[in-house]
């Protein structure tokens, strides 16, 4: 059994390589103060742990998809080294159904659970094929309808809210008695509702639940499991069939963002569910998970130059170029989400020396804009980099674009196959289709940095005049 504690040192070790190459490769520097590096060993390795935990503990034979919640990372090559890795998509948006498509995940290995669904968006997944788990009675209508009209080989099913409580943090608890998703299981009614709609629908095959994200003890979610199990045998039974042949259990596992270690491991919570639900694994049925956070989160490093270093009421503050446009959640609600932060001098090299209390402040312009608040870390300088770690899912892959802030170009890392230029040789080592390599750590381009030219366009950049030229009739001209 591989031991998932393990693998924190590796991961170090491979960040701060990719640190120090990003500055001597020239993707970060003055005039390119911030990046988001993704270390592709670490994606695959917890792709790989995913399968392993689940293949650990199913009855030979069973049918297993892991969905990957596309929301956690919304970038097409990360979605193809997915795909190359056994990996499918959980998507919620046409947008996100897009980039799956783009990547080549195929439809059968596409899941589609969104709170809004237009009958658009329904049309184009049930002619695709595509997995759709209805949220709500209304969408069930919408279904019949399109079901009614064509035939589709999409499986379907219903999402239910076991409303078994939240866990620590609010907006991610989605398993309260009064939360948005799916129908709420134990309100009045609903059970009996549920059953009568499996039962005038032999095409309902799938039941899912998703009980949360980040701040949910493992305990909870695997209650909310055991709930929508358990529904699914009273199903069963009381249709007189084997009519729902596939759980979707949904995502959410925490992560750990105090340390390099992964903890809690796939393995472990595929244990817990294995002891709770011993039917769950039996091989009666299919399985679709849909993890998001704990497959990326560990796997993204922001890096950004700090541009001053002052003090200000006897506190340090390094002002970086990392703040609410590529860390907003932990900007907005600093409790909820702490980030480890790491310091690297001008070359790349992590900083030593004793720890100091400073604040790690980002570019916006409001005073909250705050990577770390009283921190105590090795003094950050002018010239030297800031790592925001951990930040491989719902951080620099969900641009919020305050101050009209660029976007950040974001690179994959790998060990360098010895190729380019050798060390120490500047930004050498092209290979074409957007690779580096110093011949110790190779990048790759996933998404180039957005250009102002390309912010101004997203802005209304072709409309200038679309508000000045828009005659008002009945206001009298404040320009005769
Ligand atoms: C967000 C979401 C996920 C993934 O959650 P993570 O915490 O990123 O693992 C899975 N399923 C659904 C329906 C979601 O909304």
């Amino acid at each position: 059994m591989e031991n998932t504690e393990n693998n924190g040192p590796d991961r170090t070790g491979r960040r701060n390589e990719a640190v120090r190459a990003a500055v001597e490769q020239g993707l970060l520097s003055a005039d390119a103060p911030i990046v988001g590096l993704l270390d592709v060993i670490g994606i695959r390795e917890s792709a790989a742990e995913l399968r392993a935990a689940f293949e650990a503990v199913v009855a030979p034979g069973t049918p297993v998809l892991h969905a990957f919640a596309v929301k956690a990372t919304p970038l097409v090559p990360v979605l193809r080294l997915l795909r190359e890795e056994g990996i499918g998509a959980e998507v919620a948006s046409p947008g996100e159904l897009a980039l799956a498509r783009a990547a080549g995940v195929p439809p059968d290995r596409t899941v589609l659970d969104s709170p809004a669904k237009t009958p658009a968006e329904l049309r184009e997944a049930l002619a695709l094929g595509i997995a759709v788990n209805a949220d709500n009675p209304q969408e069930l209508d919408r279904l019949d309808a399109l079901m009614g009209s064509a035939t589709s080989r999409s499986p379907i099913g219903i999402r239910v809210n076991p409303q078994i409580g939240g866990g620590s943090i609010g907006a991610t608890s989605t398993a309260t008695a009064t939360s948005k998703f799916g129908v709420a299981l134990l309100d009045e009614g609903a059970r009996e509702w549920i059953v009568g709609a499996y039962a005038e629908r032999p095409w309902l095959t799938r039941l899912h639940a998703h009980t949360g994200s980040q701040g949910i003890p493992l305990s909870l979610m695997v209650r909310g499991v055991a709930e929508t199990y358990a529904l699914a045998e009273e199903i069963n039974r009381r249709v007189g069939r084997r009519q729902i042949d596939t759980l979707d259990i949904g995502g959410g596992l925490p992560v750990n963002f105090a340390s390099d270690a992964t903890s809690p491991a796939y393995a472990q919570y595929a244990r817990l569910l294995g002891d709770a639900v011993p039917g769950l694994f039996s091989g009666r049925y299919g399985l679709v998970t849909e993890f998001g956070r704990s497959l990326l989160a560990k796997h993204g490093t922001v890096v950004a130059r700090v541009e001053y270093a002052k003090s200000a009421g006897g506190r340090r503050v390094a002002v970086t170029h990392a703040g609410v446009q590529v860390a907003t959640r932990t900007v907005y609600a600093p409790a909820s989400w702490p980030l480890r932060i790491a310091a690297y001098d001008g070359k790349g090299l992590p900083k030593s020396g004793a720890d100091v209390v400073q604040d790690v402040a980002g570019p916006a312009c409001f005073s909250g804009d705050l990577l770390a608040e009283g921190r105590e870390l090795p003094l950050l300088e002018q010239g030297d980099y800031a790592a925001a770690l951990d930040t491989g899912a719902y951080y620099f892959a969900h641009h919020y674009a305050y101050n009209s802030l660029a976007r950040p170009g974001i690179y994959g890392f790998a060990p360098g196959g010895g190729a380019g230029g050798g060390a120490g040789g500047g930004a050498g080592g092209g290979e074409g289709s957007g690779q580096e390599t110093d011949g110790r750590v190779a990048f790759a381009v996933v998404r180039e940095p957005q250009t102002v030219a390309e912010i101004v366009a997203e802005s209304g950049g072709a409309h200038a005049s679309a508000l000045t030229t828009l005659a008002p009739t009945g206001f009298p001209s404040a320009r005769p």
